[in-house]
C-alpha cells in the first residue's frame, strides 16, 4: 500500500529553537518511519525579511546540520532546499489565483509582521501563506507536522485547495491536515514570560538546541517569575506557568509533580525550579548539541545529501506541475 505524503519545513532565519523542535522537528523524525516524508528548508521564505547572502547561506546549513542532528535520515526520508525546486515558483503564480486579497490581509501572522516591520511591508509577506500552501501541495501532501502558529496558514491551505479542486471539477489535491503526535498542535512558550518562542523576539528567549549548557543555565536563570504564590492552589500565572510547562517536556513526571505540589502548598523556590529545569534541559538537548558539533564542517556530506533530496523531491514536483499544467490547459504544442 502506498505511504501517506507528509512535508513540513522550516526558514533558515539561524538556529533552532525548542519550539521548532517539539513544534515540528521531533515529528518530522518519527513521521519519517511511518509517512512518504519531505522535509524541506524554506529559504525564499526567509526573504520576506530580506537577509544578507551571507547570513542565508550559513542559515541554510545549520537548518541542514541540525535536521540530520535531531534524527532525520536521508535515507528515510527526502531533505532538500525549497529553493532547488524550481516548480515551486510557477505553482505559487498560479495558486495567486486562488487566494484573496481580503483573506491575506486579515491573516495573523501577515498583521504581526506588518507591526515588527513597518518599513518592509513587502508583497512576499502578504502571500506567505500561498507559498506555504504550495510547499505543502507540490507532493500533494496529506499531513503536515506544524506548530500552532501555522494552523490558520493549514486552514488556508486547505481554502486554496478546495478552490482548485472545486473550479477544475477535479480531486486532485488532497486537502491537507496539520499534524502533531500528541493529537494536539502544540505552542512552546518563550522565556520572557509572554508568548510563544521566537527568534524575532531575541536571543534570550529562546533556548537553542545547540546552545551551549553555560548559556542555557543562564537564560533559563534569567527566565521571568514573580513573587510566588500567596495562598493554596492559586492559578499559576502565565511566566511560571510556562516554566512548567518546559518543565514537563524535558523533566520526569515525579520532577514536574514535585514542582507543582510544592506550588499548590506555597512552598515553591522559583530558583530551585529554574535550576532543575536547567540542569534536565543541558542533558535532554546534550546528544543533539554533540551530534550539531560532530556535523558541523561536513560540507561535502550536507551536499551530498541535499543533492540527492532535491533531485528526488524534484521528480515529483515536476509530476505535479504536468498533471497541473494538464488540468488547467496550459499545454505546450
Ligand atoms: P519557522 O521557524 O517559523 O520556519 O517555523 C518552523 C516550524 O516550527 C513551524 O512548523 C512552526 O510552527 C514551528 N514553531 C516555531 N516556533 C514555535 C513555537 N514557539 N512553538 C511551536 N512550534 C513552533
Amino acid at each position: 500500500m502506498l505511504k501517506e505524503i507528509t512535508v513540513s519545513g522550516v526558514r533558515p532565519t539561524g538556529r533552532q529553537h525548542l519550539g521548532n523542535y517539539f513544534g515540528a522537528v521531533v515529528n518530522f523524525v518519527k513521521m519519517q518511519e511511518l509517512f512518504d516524508g519531505y522535509f524541506f528548508i524554506a529559504d525564499y521564505h526567509s526573504l520576506t525579511t530580506h537577509p544578507k547572502s551571507a547570513d542565508l547561506k550559513a542559515n541554510v546549513k545549520q537548518i541542514a546540520i541540525e535536521y540530520l542532528a535531531c534524527g532525520l535520515d536521508p535515507n528515510k526520508c527526502t531533505i532538500y532546499v525549497q529553493s532547488d525546486l524550481p516548480q515551486i515558483p510557477e505553482l505559487y503564480l498560479i495558486f495567486n489565483m486562488f487566494a484573496y486579497l481580503g483573506e491575506l490581509e486579515r491573516e495573523a501572522t501577515f498583521k504581526e509582521k506588518v507591526r515588527e516591520q513597518p518599513d518592509n511591508v513587502n508583497a512576499g509577506l502578504l502571500t506567505y501563506p500561498v507559498l506555504m500552501a504550495v510547499d505543502i501541495i507540490i507532493h500533494k501532501a496529506h499531513k503536515v507536522p506544524v506548530g500552532k502558529d501555522q494552523q490558520q496558514h493549514l486552514e488556508m491551505t486547505r481554502d486554496f485547495v478546495a478552490r482548485f479542486n472545486n473550479l477544475y471539477e477535479t480531486q486532485y489535491f488532497p486537502e491537507p491536515q496539520a499534524f502533531n503526535f500528541s493529537g494536539n498542535l502544540v505552542s512552546i512558550p518563550s522565556l520572557d514570560g509572554e508568548g510563544k518562542m521566537s527568534k524575532s523576539k531575541g536571543e534570550q528567549t529562546c533556548i537553542y538546541l545547540s546552545d551551549e549548557p553555560e548559556v542555557l543555565r543562564k537564560k533559563i536563570m534569567r527566565a521571568i517569575t514573580d513573587t510566588g504564590p500567596t495562598a493554596p492552589n492559586s492559578a499559576k500565572p502565565q511566566a511560571v506557568k510556562n516554566l512548567f510547562d518546559l518543565l514537563s517536556l524535558v523533566s520526569t513526571s515525579d520532577t514536574v509533580k514535585t514542582f507543582d505540589d510544592n506550588y499548590n502548598n506555597c512552598t515553591i523556590r522559583y530558583g530551585d525550579l529554574k535550576k532543575q529545569l536547567a540542569e534536565d534541559m543541558v542533558v535532554y538537548l546534550a546528544p543533539i548539541r554533540e551530534k550539531i558539533k560532530e556535523l558541523s564542517g561536513n560540507d561535502k556530506l550536507l551536499a551530498e545529501i541535499l543533492g540527492d533530496g532535491g533531485s528526488k523531491a524534484r521528480t515529483s514536483a515536476a509530476q505535479t506541475i504536468k498533471d497541473v499544467r494538464e488540468i488547467i490547459g496550459i499545454k505546450s504544442f
